[in-house]
């Protein structure tokens, strides 16, 4: 079909519109992404880790609390004190006291330590003797010299096999207040380590305790036991920061990904409790809405790209349609002929060829409207219309040239056989009837021809085909003529 100059550019129109949709989509879909993982962000830093960092504490102080207890009974026990000022006789009853001990209470050890011979006492009997030389006995010369009553300490239990205890340990004085020794309990950490364990697969955090220093001590992503958090990745730098701090929340970025760290201070250990989020990990279902809202935006916006351009198609089309065609007899109109005939004539100039053409007019058609009305002529010019369509090969076409006058091009054709298709046209159109009331209507046309010649204008061989128009309508009408060959260069 015709090309007319479009009216808009339909192309850049679907580009800018996909463009704002995608635009907007994807704003929206980033803008909620960037809202929740704040708010997820800021639960994680406001409540979770600390929630998860007290409940760890308050186990951890509630399991303290009895052995306390505990080791403060035996450093007050008569038979404890009675048995070291009455010369550490009977090392058997020592023994059986603190297996007792151990075993009443589920302790993971029990033990007293004598001043005067320096003997270590365990459930098990005298284990060693200690010597302020021994830097695993630094302990007790440390408990000897404090002002407090009792110091919790966190140590390997030679007892145990090294196991990682907490230590009890009591100072022990007679009934004049000279001092005798240290007594008390140790406790497997096990029990920690179970319930930061079971923290750890709850929530996926990373639970660990560190000591003053900045060694890992307890727990968490480490393997390795007493690693130096000052040398772990982005965590690092803030170590001495956090030991300052005592607790707080911290973020910091390794290995490609973000963590968010809440530390709290165990006094009572001096230790430190470390609770760490990998924010990927809490971000990951957020992070899959995010690329599902994007999935969708990118379909809505294909489907709505698509949905206009055959929307914006089909109206252009129509309004193609609208300025090309005449409404009446569905023939193009005079500006779709004057553009296709310029085309024809590019196309004639590359490769030439025969081309006629035929101007027709309606006889005393002004008679028809007159006698029968405009309506019944309207229906006749229609009429006319539709034989002009159906009569004509692709490459042809016909114009609605004015009232009731219509221009046939036919390319590729000669004057004889542009003839003939007039000769079948003029035929057509007096058979054709039309009813007028009761009445049927019918018209004639007179037709003439004239054929292209090399490197004229269009114009020309149109003016022709209107003389020859002009001889049929003399001639008596209802006649197909070329223009006599007398006045084929008259002008
Ligand atoms: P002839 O061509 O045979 O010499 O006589 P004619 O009566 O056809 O010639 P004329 O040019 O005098 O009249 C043309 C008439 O066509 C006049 C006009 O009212 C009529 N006409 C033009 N366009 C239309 C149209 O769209 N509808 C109708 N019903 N009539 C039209
Ligand atoms: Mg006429
Ligand atoms: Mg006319």
């Amino acid at each position: 079909m015709f090309n007319s100059p479009q009216l808009f550019n339909r192309r850049s129109l679907l580009i800018v519109l996909s463009l704002l949709l995608s635009a907007g989509f994807f704003a929206t879909a980033l803008f909620g992404y960037h809202v929740s993982r704040q708010a997820i962000r800021d639960t994680l830093i406001g409540q979770d880790l600390p929630l998860t960092s007290n409940n760890i504490y308050s186990e951890i102080q509630k399991d303290l609390i009895r052995p306390v207890v505990i080791s403060s009974s035996m450093a007050q026990d008569t038979f404890v004190r009675d048995w070291v000022v009455n010369g550490e006789k009977d090392v058997r009853a020592m023994t059986r006291y603190l297996a007792e001990i151990k075993a009443r209470y589920g302790a993971f050890s029990s033990f007293f330590v004598s001043e005067r011979t320096g003997a270590y006492y365990t459930a098990d009997g005298v284990l060693k003797n200690i010597s302020p030389t021994e830097p695993r006995d630094v302990w007790y010369y440390r408990v000897r010299q404090m002002q407090e009553d009792y110091e919790i300490n966190v140590d390997p239990d030679l007892a145990n096999h090294d196991a990682l205890t907490i230590f009890i340990n009591f100072r022990v004085f007679d009934f004049n207040h000279q001092y005798l020794g240290a007594t008390g309990i140790g406790l497997t950490v096990d029990a920690v380590r179970k319930l930061i364990g079971e923290y750890q697969n709850r929530f996926q955090r990373s639970i660990y305790f560190s000591d003053a220093a900045g060694r890992v001590v307890l727990g968490g992503k480490f393997d390795k036991p007493m690693l130096d958090l000052r040398q772990q990745p982005g965590q690092g730098v803030l170590i001495d920061q956090i030991l300052a701090d005592r607790s707080g929340s911290y973020q910091y970025e390794a290995n490609g990904s973000r963590f968010i760290l809440h530390v709290n201070y165990v006094p009572e250990l001096k230790w430190y409790l470390f609770v760490e989020q990998n924010e990927d990990e809490a971000l990951a279902e957020i992070r899959y809405t995010l690329l599902i809202n994007l999935a969708i935006s990118l379909l809505v916006t294909l489907i709505v790209i698509a949905l206009t351009h055959l929307a914006l198609a089909r109206y252009h089309r129509r309004i193609e349609e609208m300025a090309t065609t005449d409404k009446l007899t569905g023939l193009l109109n005079r500006h779709a002929a004057s553009f296709l005939i310029e085309q024809l004539m590019l196309a004639q100039r590359r490769t030439p060829q025969p081309i006629c053409v035929l101007l027709a007019d309606a006889d005393h058609f002004k008679h028809i409207n007159d006698v029968h009305g405009h309506r019944a002529g309207d229906e006749i010019l229609s009429g006319i219309g539709q034989i002009l369509k159906s009569a004509l090969r692709a490459s042809d076409f016909a114009v609605r040239w004015g009232g009731e006058e219509f221009l046939i091009v036919l390319p590729g054709c000669h004057a004889d056989e542009a003839r003939n298709i007039a000769e079948k046209l003029r035929q057509r159109v007096e058979d054709l009837r039309t009813n007028a009331g009761s009445e049927q209507v019918g018209t004639t046309l007179s037709i003439g021809y004239a054929e292209y010649r090399p490197a004229e204008a269009m114009e020309q061989t149109i003016a022709r085909a209107d003389k020859a128009l002009y001889e049929a309508k003399s001639a008596g009408r209802n006649l197909v003529r070329p223009l006599l060959p007398s006045e084929a260069f008259a002008g």
